[in-house]
């Protein structure tokens, strides 16, 4: 099956940050790999911004770089990348300052589509947002790309959407979560509201519990100072594993439409209950030591001897609606754990008897989305194992892995930035928050936080390579249940 690529129109992308790590990893190799694939035309023009005193041929080799380092292996020729290149150009500029506007100004065509990326600290959201306006570099279709994180807590995410509304509407500002642009977080939905098979089995009454994992073995690395004022709940918790439970548990959207399924999200998260303070754990990672992967431990790489910041956390929640009261969900996410692996698991319930006879057992279907790596969906199904010797039943998964059901195009699906920056082009916000669903998500996540301040809560060690704490697995024998295993 080969995928249709629709080409974008002719744009000017900005990106402010240019120069930065996530413009090198992320941002720039993925435009090259969407040119690759014919979907941006001939006649795009990618501007980098930033302070540094590049000129267009610096950038260029910057971006050949960074291209050659993390978009490696695309069939792409050598020619191709020459031509990618001459689309890039730009301007050393400040923030913060009136150096470089006037020549941004000047450089933009008119008449085409305007997208600027906020690929800089969010300290410098509110200066661009400003002088994009100031310098008349912003017109009334342009969109901007804002970057997480998005505000510190309610208070700070309210003020930085009131800084960004003053000078743009809320149809073109892009708040970007990249898990949602993973291929496998719309085919979620595909399979939800594509099937007649899952909808009706989708609630209480039939799905036992819900578990989303967002499993990491890197630690803090370079973000130690930044990752020490946020942990795993700011950075992981009340962003990613929230749009993905949102994703799981909202009523069917009565269109695919960027504000019909922002609605469904926020009415998810404004039915989630109060977290108990027994129903959280939370984690810091221990050195590891030995000669391979020996690495310190969380304190000693955030460079802070007393921190009481989680670099895991698990929790347990309810979405107390009528679809899902009584179903708990279960989320943890954690650095520096046994392998790197994002996975949902929607466990439904057991057969309420067996007919084969209690040496049969009970069995009970999961249906697997696994985000990275190797996105895909798998079923778990009971069969009879074949053979003669009687009615012994096994557990199969049901497949449905992109690389075997869709070739080649399935195996290797689009980076979820190329996706996203393209969704940016096209004008479609449906894979990005919208502002109340952030804030929504700050009101559920602050008072969790505020409590464990007021009771001084220190984080439980945890052994690097493991699945985290012991007490995470407590939360679950406590209700007779167990965390799916963490595999890569
Ligand atoms: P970085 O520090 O590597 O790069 C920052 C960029 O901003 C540089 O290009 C720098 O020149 C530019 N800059 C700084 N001050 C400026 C000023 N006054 N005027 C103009 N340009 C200025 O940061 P990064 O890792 O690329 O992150 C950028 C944003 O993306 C941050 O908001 C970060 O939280 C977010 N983010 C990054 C990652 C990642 O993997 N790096 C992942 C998710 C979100």
């Amino acid at each position: 099956m080969v995928s249709r690529v629709i080409p974008v129109d002719p744009f000017d992308l900005v990106i402010f940050g240019g120069t930065g790590d996530l413009a090198r990893r992320k941002i720039l190799p993925a435009l090259f790999r969407r040119y690759c694939a014919g979907q941006i035309p001939p006649e795009a023009v990618i501007i980098g911004a930033a302070r540094a005193d590049y000129d267009a041929s610096g950038y260029r080799d910057f971006a050949a770089e960074a291209i050659r380092e993390f978009a490696p292996g695309r069939s792409c020729e050598d020619g191709t990348l020459g031509q990618f290149l001459d689309r890039l150009d730009f301007v050393t500029l400040d923030a913060r300052g009136d150096t470089g506007w006037g020549d941004l100004a000047a450089r933009l065509q008119q008449g085409r589509v305007r997208a600027f990326y906020f690929s800089v600290g969010p300290g410098l959201f509110g200066d661009l947002a400003e002088r994009l306006h100031k310098w008349g570099v912003a017109d009334p279709d342009s969109r901007i790309v804002v970057e997480k994180p998005f505000g510190h807590d309610l208070a700070t995410a309210r003020e930085l959407n009131q800084t960004l509304a003053a000078h743009f509407q809320e149809s073109q500002i892009y708040r970007i979560d990249h898990y949602l642009g993973k291929e496998t977080v719309q085919n979620l939905m595909a399979v939800r509201f594509g099937n007649m098979l899952f909808e009706p089995l989708w609630n209480a009454q039939y799905v036992d519990h819900i578990q989303i994992t967002v499993a990491e073995t890197v630690g803090v690395g370079g973000r130690g100072e930044y990752y020490d004022t946020a942990g795993a709940m700011r950075d992981m918790m009340q962003n990613h594993l929230m749009q993905l439970l949102c994703l799981i548990a909202m009523e069917p959207p009565a269109r695919f439409e960027p504000d019909a399924v922002r609605d469904e999200k926020l009415k998810v998260i404004r039915a989630l209950d109060d977290v108990l303070p027994h129903h959280i754990v939370r984690g810091q990672y221990d050195a590891q030591q030995g000669a391979e992967n020996a690495h310190p431990s969380y304190r000693e790489a955030v460079g802070n001897p007393r921190s009481k910041t989680e670099s895991y956390i698990a929790l347990k929640t309810h979405v107390s609606n009528w679809r899902w009261a009584g179903t708990p969900f279960y989320l943890r996410t954690g650095k520096r754990l046994k392998a790197r692996s994002s996975v949902i698991s929607v466990m439904f319930k057991e057969t309420p008897h067996s007919i084969f006879g209690a040496e049969a057992g009970r069995h009970a279907n999961v249906l697997t989305i696994r985000l990275q790596p190797n996105e895909g969906i798998t079923l778990q199904v009971t069969i009879k194992e074949p053979g003669p010797g009687g009615m012994r039943l096994v557990d199969v998964p049901l497949d449905m892995t992109f690389a075997e059901a869709l070739g080649p195009e399935g195996s290797d699906p689009p980076d979820a930035y190329e996706r996203l920056i393209m969704d940016v082009i096209r004008g479609n916000q449906t894979l990005f928050m919208r502002g109340d669903e952030v804030e929504a998500a700050w009101a559920w996540t602050d008072p969790i936080i505020a409590g464990w301040v007021r009771r001084g809560e220190v984080p439980k060690p945890y052994d690097s390579g493991s699945t985290g704490p012991g007490d995470a697995d407590l939360l679950m024998q406590r209700d007779g249940r167990e965390w799916r295993g963490i595999v890569p």
